[in-house]
């Protein structure tokens, strides 16, 4: 019995399937794309290779990663109209995240604040505010005191 695997398969990049070896052309082969995608015509193709290298600078949540923030931008500026929107998309949700993540730290800074004022006033309850004359040192004041 031959050891030869009964399920060959190549990766195509493109669709992002296992597929096999049958649906791929030699060409298609060392491209790593398979005939079902190299019908998309080049400028797909060269679309979805944008979209790829763009994704693979983002975490799994669309977040643009710090580390590749500078290269992202570049993609702003594509000389393809298809690969800027896309850029510009992404752009966008990121826009949105960092938009949510301040409205939560507002919340949460409001709470603190209300909770402080809370303490303030249940504190000012407590003992009667002797805060009266702002400073009851001048310089003369300062020279008396021994270190
Ligand atoms: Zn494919």
């Amino acid at each position: 019995m031959s050891k030869k695997k009964k399920y060959r398969g190549h990766f195509c990049w493109c669709c992002g399937r296992t597929r096999p070896n049958e649906k791929f052309s030699g060409r298609g082969h060392s491209r790593h794309i398979c005939k079902e995608c190299q019908k998309l015509g080049k400028e797909e193709i060269a679309f979805r290779q944008h979209q790829r290298n763009i994704d693979r600078l983002l975490c799994w949540d669309g977040r643009i990663r710090r580390k590749s923030r500078h290269v992202f931008l570049r993609y702003l500026n594509h000389t393809n109209e298809r690969v800027r929107g896309y850029a510009e998309m992404v752009k966008a949700h990121n826009e949105q995240l960092r938009q949510e993540d301040r409205e939560i730290y507002l919340a949460q800074q409001e709470d603190e604040e209300r909770i402080m004022a809370m303490c303030e006033e249940w504190e000012n309850d407590q003992e009667p505010d002797d805060d009266d004359d702002d400073n009851p040192l001048d310089d003369s004041d300062l020279e008396e005191i021994p270190f």
